[in-house]
């Protein structure tokens, strides 16, 4: 009976190290993905679920956002007013984009948006939403100081037949016309814009 006892006593406390250890694990696994910062999809998961998302519908559409002059913003306050400011463009993408939607920061001021079954036209609508909500955000980066921030964006058609890394220098390649158009907009791809 003791023995019997102690075989029961050993076997609640396995299972309570499993769920430690399942615990230990699930947490580490979302710390592995997600970047600390913002609390983002971080670019080595980005990639991983862009090219399985991309894969759902025959039409989707991928967007690279680009914070403008962020440069400007460090040095002009420090690189922890920079932080924050990368954490309020972050907060547009949680409250605009939709449920099935992908976003990663993929880059120091740099972020990647997935719109899964979406034509190029909505994905154009999106981005519009994007660049408009983000040029508003009140931001503050002194005590009754106010700044505008904005987004330079490149955005292109992706179907499953594309390779990943085509499309996304197809992006950014797009993202680099609308820095040079100026910035604080958004430029569709166009075979035009190899460079
Ligand atoms: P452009 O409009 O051409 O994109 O100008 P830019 O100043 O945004 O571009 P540049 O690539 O020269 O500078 C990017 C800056 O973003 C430099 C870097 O210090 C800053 N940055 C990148 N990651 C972080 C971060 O995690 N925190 C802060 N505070 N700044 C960052
Ligand atoms: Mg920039
Ligand atoms: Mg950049």
């Amino acid at each position: 009976v003791k023995q019997r006892q102690q075989l029961i006593d050993m076997a609640v406390k396995l299972k309570d190290t499993q769920e430690k250890l399942q615990k230990v694990n699930q947490d580490l696994q979302f710390r592995v993905n997600i970047d600390g910062l913002t609390g983002l999809t971080n670019r080595e998961h980005f990639i991983r679920l862009f090219e399985e998302r991309r894969m759902e519908s025959e039409n989707n559409v991928l967007l690279i956002i680009d914070a403008d002059h962020f440069k400007s913003i460090n040095d002009g306050y420090g690189h922890p007013v920079g932080d924050r400011a990368l954490i309020s463009i972050s907060s547009v993408f949680k409250y605009l984009l939709r449920k099935g939607d992908l976003v990663g920061r993929i880059g120091g001021e740099e972020f990647g948006v997935l719109l899964p079954n979406t034509s190029e036209a909505e994905g154009e609508i999106i981005a519009e939403m994007i660049r408009y909500e983000i040029e508003n955000i009140l931001f503050e980066p002194q005590k009754g100081v106010s700044r505008r921030m904005t987004v330079s964006i490149g955005l292109t058609g992706v179907s499953p037949y594309d390779e990943r890394a085509v499309s996304m220098r197809n992006a950014d390649s797009a993202l680099f016309e609308a820095k040079r158009r100026g910035r604080n907009q958004w430029v569709r791809y166009s075979a035009d814009m190899r460079d």
